[in-house]
């Protein structure tokens, strides 16, 4: 173990011959020796050296005494002179746990001659220390007995210092690397991996990396990985600009996306390294097309909404408000186009009538049925509007009067063909409708036009409903109402309308009830031309009576809907071809009492209530339902019953082939006096 030599001036000789044995022995190796003068020049010229290194120098003996030091090792030792160090042992000055590895080395220095950069803890005179590089060789002498080592020490504490505070911000970088969670590797520009961390590592965890990979080429260690990920780096190296790009595939069935981020690390405007940062935007993708899913279920039920809006739920066909839309646009585009467009106007007749006698649910779903068979009907570019209740607007762009017409036809036909309701009860339904078309009728708006197809539908409904009117139709009479064309509304025209309108209200009463009476034609299929007939029966019984016109009427209307009841009578037993038992024909016997409780509420039909009631009674009391006696019956419902039943035995009935109407004359003389009024039968026979 050696410390570099001191020179002490005072033993100048000793000093001058330890340097020649230094000296000699480092010139052994040379060719030629050098003479004493040259020898003692030399030795002047290390001495100046040593004096003037900036290295602390020392001799030490073989047994690790100090036997000479530079100025610079006693001032690195914190001594005040060389003789203070001189005669120390070198192990004096290296801290206590470094004691024994020098030791040691100084047995390997004696063996192998030298020994470099070895780092110990000296000491200071005063105990403090600091850190020292050690480089040291051996100059034997010949017996190899005693063998002077020569050290040179450097204060390093500087350097230590400094490499830990490296060490520490490395430490502290590789902690932060290894924290992020997107992957991160740099290659050099010959695609030698420099650096990576452990997100990296945690992406190809099939990759078993360590350190091994530091300082390889990147596609040996991922021979996966594509021409084009090569021709990627290839680009950054070439134009010193980021490359971004998507990955995508499968682990353990699941998707992963990466977003591939190369980044050109520029030294001098030029990239020297590529980092890469590899992250896993799977979650993100995943809530992306969450997001995405979302935004389309919200997107569509939006689109539903509009639609719902614009739709009667009721009956699926488009409401008002999209009418009024609709309408306006349609009218612009026939007026800009110059082509036709024309509105049929429909509306049900008796539509009340048919929730009256079966109820709301059941028109419900009636009113639904209509839809679906006027959608059928149209033609695809038609739009079927519900204008409201039981009131309906097509709006058909592209046709005239004449074709709204026939359409309108075809409509009408295809609803007469219809049954309507469910599997207990059948409804047929009348339409009334009216045709306005453009330009062939004057409006300025598509508004305009719908108001004139209102007024000519009130025409139609004055006249009786059922049937189709267009404007021509009701213009031609010179009737139409100035008003829809804006003009000053006339006290006379006004007059004039309620006129009608109270005509309409009297004179549509029979055909009304007559409407009403048919909703049960197909219940019991006979009845329609039934109650026709026992209508013309019974109002020739009135003539020949000589009743009043009132009361005619009033027993007309009874006879129209007598068997009214009947609806309420299951058609087994109505349709029933044996003979009735007699549960059946309890049955039977309720329908006047029906009819009573489905008319009693219509105010207009009070005074029918009590005929259509006792139209079952017997002259003799014997019939249902009250048992009421003679004259206590009221005579129409005396009438009715002679009509009624003259007008059921000339008919075929589920059960027995109509009679001739001699025979029914028979039959009917025979039950005089016992089942009808004999003086009211009597006059029958005689106008019949
Ligand atoms: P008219 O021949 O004069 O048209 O007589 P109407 O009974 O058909 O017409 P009115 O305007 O007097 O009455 C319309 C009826 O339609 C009254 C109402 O109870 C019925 N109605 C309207 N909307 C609905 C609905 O959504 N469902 C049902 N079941 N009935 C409806
Ligand atoms: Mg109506
Ligand atoms: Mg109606």
């Amino acid at each position: 173990m050696v410390f570099g030599h001191i020179i002490v001036k005072k033993n100048n000789k000793k000093i001058d011959k330890q340097l020649s044995l230094c000296l000699r022995h480092s010139a052994s190796k040379n060719v030629a020796l050098p003479d004493e003068e040259s020898l003692k020049d030399n030795a002047q010229l290390y001495r100046s050296l040593i004096e003037t290194s900036p290295d602390a120098i020392m001799l030490i003996d073989k047994d690790l005494k100090i036997i000479m030091v530079n100025k610079q090792a006693v001032r690195l030792h914190g001594f005040d002179n060389m003789q203070e160090l001189i005669g120390k042992s070198a192990l004096d000055i290296i801290a206590a746990n470094d004691r024994r590895r020098a030791i040691g080395n100084a047995f390997k220095i004696t063996k192998y001659g030298t020994r470099k950069n070895i780092v110990y803890t000296f000491l200071r005179k005063d105990g403090s220390y600091f850190f020292g590089e050690l480089n040291v060789s051996v100059v034997r002498d010949k017996l190899k007995m005693n063998n002077v080592f020569i050290g040179i020490v450097r204060d390093i504490t500087e350097h230590r210092k400094a490499d830990e505070v490296l060490k520490l911000s490395e430490e502290r970088y590789r902690a932060t690397l290894d924290s992020m969670a997107d992957g991160i590797h740099v290659v050099d520009s010959s695609m030698r991996i420099i650096l990576f961390n452990q997100a990296f590592i945690n992406l190809n965890k099939n990759l078993k990396l360590g350190c091994r990979a530091i300082g390889k080429n990147l596609f040996d260690v991922f021979p996966f990985l594509s021409d084009k990920a090569r021709n990627e780096y290839k680009k950054v190296f070439k134009t010193g600009k980021t490359v971004i790009t998507s990955e995508c595939h499968m682990a353990k069935g699941r998707e992963i996306n990466l977003e591939v981020r190369k980044i050109p690390i520029l030294e001098q405007g030029i990239a020297a390294r590529v980092l890469t940062v590899i992250v896993d935007v799977s979650q993100r993708k995943f809530l992306e097309k969450e997001f995405e899913k979302v935004h389309r279920e919200i997107l569509e039920s939006n689109m539903k909404l509009k639609e719902l809006a614009m739709l009667d739920s009721h009956t699926g066909l488009y409401n008002h408000r999209y009418l009024e839309d609709i309408l306006e646009k349609e009218f612009l585009r026939a007026k800009r186009c110059k082509y036709h467009i024309s509105l049929i106007m429909l509306d049900i007749d008796y539509f009340k009538s048919i929730n009256d006698v079966y109820g709301h649910q059941f028109g419900d779903l009636v009113l639904r049925q209509f839809a679906t068979q006027i959608r059928k009907v149209v033609r695809k570019y038609d739009i079927v509007t519900r204008f409201g209740g039981e009131e309906f607007v097509i709006v058909s762009p592209g046709t005239n009067t004449q074709t709204a017409l026939s359409l309108a036809g075809r409509i009408s036909s295809n609803i007469n063909l219809c049954n309507f309701g469910d599997k207990s009860h059948h409804v047929k339904i009348k339409l009334s409708m009216s045709i306005v078309s453009y330009p062939e009728n004057d409006a300025a708006t598509g508004m305009g036009l719908l108001n004139v197809a209102d007024k000519v539908l009130n025409r139609v409904k004055e006249e009786g409903g059922d049937r189709i009117y267009a404007y021509s139709d009701i213009s031609k009479q010179g009737q139409i109402d100035n008003a829809t064309r804006g003009e000053d509304i006339d006290v006379e025209v006004i007059k004039d309308k309620m006129d009608k309108l109270t005509k309409r209200v009297n004179q549509s009463l029979v055909e009304a009830i007559f409407a009403f009476a048919k909703t049960i034609e197909l219940k019991d299929h006979y009845t329609g031309e039934h109650v026709e007939r026992t209508v013309e029966y019974a109002t020739g019984l009135c003539r020949a009576l000589n009743l009043s016109k009132e009361e005619t009427n009033i027993i007309k209307q009874a006879a129209i809907l007598h068997d009214l009841g009947k609806i309420g009578i299951s058609d087994k037993i109505l349709l029933k071809k044996s003979k009735l038992t007699k549960k059946e024909f309890e049955e039977i016997k309720k329908h006047p009492q029906i009819a009573a409780d489905i008319i009693r509420p219509v105010q207009f039909l009070h005074n029918i209530v009590p005929l259509v009631l006792y139209h079952h009674e017997r002259w003799d009391g014997k019939g249902y339902p009250s048992g009421l006696k003679g004259e206590q019956i009221p005579i129409g419902a005396r009438i009715i019953s002679i009509a009624d039943a003259y007008q059921a035995l000339i008919s075929d009935r589920a059960y027995r082939k109509a009679y001739p109407k001699k025979e029914a004359i028979k039959i009917l003389r025979e039950e005089s006096g016992t089942r009808y009024d004999p003086a009211i039968l009597d006059m029958f026979l005689n106008v019949t």
